[in-house]
Parts: C-alpha cells; structure tokens; sequence
C-alpha cells in the first residue's frame, strides 16, 4: 500500500506530494487531468517569486517538480469511491482499487458557467471567473459581473477600485448578497446594479465587446458596450463523487482543521475543494504542504 495517497493534481496536490516524498514514504498521486485549473489559465501574475508567467508553463514545472522524486503519478485516472476499511481503499473509474494508510483529497473546483453564447467563445478573451487573478487585467476598462450574490458584490466592490465601470447583472428581482456588501456597492459612484436581469449573449470579435440581456419585468432586450465580463454564479467543488465518506458543509466543501485533517482519521484535504477561504495557487500550495504535514504527523503516530 501507500503511505500517502494525493487524488488531485493541481497546485494543492503537486505540493501535497512533494511534502510527502521528501520525508522518504511511498507516495501516489492520482490525478484526472494534471494541473488542474491552472490548465486553463493564460496569464498568471500573483504566483508571488514569478512575476508573470502561464498556466500550461506552470504545469510543465509542477509535473517536471513531482517527477524529481519518487512518487507514483497516475494521469488520466478518475477517482470513484472512497472508502476505510484497515486501509483505504481508492477505487478508480478503470475499476482499479488502490491501498493507502492515508489519503489526502485535493479535488479542486470548477467555476459554474453561465451558459450563454460567447461565453466559451471569449474565455480569456474578456470572459474571466477570478477578480484577484483577471481584475488588473481590466484597468481603466468597462466591465459586467454576472451574479449578485456574495461572490458577485464582493468582485464588483473588488473591481470597481480598478475598472472605469462596473454593471452587475442579477437574475432575480433581490440580490442575495449580505446587506454590508450591498450598501457598500450602492455607495460607489462607477457600479450601476441591474436586478431581473437574464443575460442573454456575450458579444464580440476578438474580444469581448458586450452583453446582452433581456429585462424579466419589460421584456425589453438590452446591450451594454464593456470589454469584459467575469462570471460569478458559484465555484462548485469537485467533492461530488465522496459522498457521506467526509464531512462536507452546505457548499459541498470538504470541512478540515488547521492541519488539513478531515473528520476521518488519516484522511486530509487541501485547496480549493476544502473550506479554506480563498482559492488561489500560492494558497493551494500552502494547504497542499499543510496536508501533507498533517498526514505525516499521523503517520508516524499510527
Ligand atoms: P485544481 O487546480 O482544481 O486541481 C484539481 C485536480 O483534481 C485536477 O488535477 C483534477 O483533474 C483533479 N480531480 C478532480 N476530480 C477528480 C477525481 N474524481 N479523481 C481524480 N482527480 C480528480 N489562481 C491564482 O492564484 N492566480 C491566477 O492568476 C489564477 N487564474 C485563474 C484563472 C482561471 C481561468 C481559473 C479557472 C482559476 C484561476 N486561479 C488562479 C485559481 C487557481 O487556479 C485555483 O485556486 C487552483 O488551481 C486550485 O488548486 P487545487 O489543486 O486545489 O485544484
């Protein structure tokens, strides 16, 4: 069996997996697609120590990384089923079950997606999901956010500090967004907030160059003219397929301690698919590390 077993491989199970080989014990990572959001990613400018560099670029490091030691790295592999018996059992889509004595999940999340036309069209061409890794790229420019809810207030409040303008656009005739987040949006002169709002197109050329959406109460058609649109209607984790196996909260996020522990003796999480806040790289990297610490200090108590 292993000692240490990673289902993941974006930053937060790369990390996971460096930490654990380091400390000489049998390490697996299985991962569906290596590299996980940082993948799609073009431009990246907060990975603190790089000043500017691309997603795919960091991927190709990562994995030159893992390779360096001697850790199992199985790509293109699904994770189905989890379950502890004397071990851990990780059964796999292919049928395949491997054994470990720890397990340490670092699934990620995935940006829910408005579905709208233009939307795949212009993804990093004025469609963005992340204000902390895409706002600068927006400076001076008018942009929309779908989405009033915490996360969409919070980018719109976010943005407006760097944008010429914001609109907000809101689905439902209320914005769901705590009270705090509304009044402060409402106080800014450069963000306009539309409710009842279906947006309906995402318009351009090479980039984007405007949305459309029809107002529910009139049923009037609108276009606004902005370069860039960032969606933000919810990051879903990718915690579907544990089941009861761990304790998740409402939002589907695999609850864990300071040391990346989960309710499970010997199984610990990190990155963007645990209740940690925040979803950036330099943060799934720190909980991957966290983890792996955490499954080593249970290791060699049990
Ligand atoms: P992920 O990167 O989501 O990796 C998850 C891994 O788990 C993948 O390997 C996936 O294939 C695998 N997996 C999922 N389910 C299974 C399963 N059942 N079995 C096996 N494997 C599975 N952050 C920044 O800091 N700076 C940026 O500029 C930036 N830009 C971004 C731009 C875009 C378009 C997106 C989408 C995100 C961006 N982020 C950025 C956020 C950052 O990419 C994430 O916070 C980070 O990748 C999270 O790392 P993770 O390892 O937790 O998860």
């Amino acid at each position: 069996p292993y000692d240490v077993l990673v289902v993941g491989g974006g930053p937060a199970g790369a990390s996971a997996a460096i930490y654990a080989a380091r400390k000489g014990i049998r390490t697996g990572v299985v991962a569906e697609r290596f590299g996980g959001q940082v993948e799609d990613t073009l431009s990246i400018e907060n990975f603190i120590s790089v000043p500017k560099t691309e997603g795919p670029k960091l991927v190709a490091s990562l994995e030159e990384h893992v390779k360096d030691y001697n850790i199992d790295l199985m790509k293109s592999q699904r994770a189905s089923n989890l379950e502890k018996k004397d071990l851990f059992e990780l059964e796999l889509e292919n049928g395949a079950v491997l054994k470990s004595k720890s397990v340490i999940l670092s699934t990620g999340a995935r940006w829910r997606n408005i579905g709208v036309p233009g939307e795949e069209e212009f993804k990093n061409a004025g469609v963005a999901y992340c204000p902390h890794c895409d706002g600068p790229l927006f400076e001076g420019k008018d942009v929309a956010v779908i989405g009033g809810g915490n996360s969409g207030i919070e980018a719109a409040i976010d943005l407006a500090g760097i944008v010429k303008h914001v609109t907000v656009l809101e689905f439902a005739p209320e914005l769901k967004a705590d009270e705090v987040l509304q009044e402060r949006a409402n106080s800014l002169p450069n963000v306009t907030i539309i409710k009842n709002a279906q947006t309906t197109e995402i318009t351009g050329t090479d980039n984007v160059n405007g949305i459309s959406y029809i107002d529910r109460e009139t049923e009037k058609e609108h276009h606004v003219e902005l370069q860039g649109v960032f969606v933000q209607i919810g990051l879903v984790p990718n915690t579907e397929w544990l089941g009861e196996t761990v304790e998740r909260n409402r939002f589907g996020e695999i609850v864990v301690d300071s040391h990346g522990a989960t309710n499970v003796p010997g199984l610990f999480a990190a990155g963007d698919c645990t209740n940690n806040p925040y979803n950036q790289i330099i943060i799934a990297m720190g909980s991957g590390a966290t983890a792996s610490l955490g499954a080593f200090d249970y290791l060699i108590r049990n």
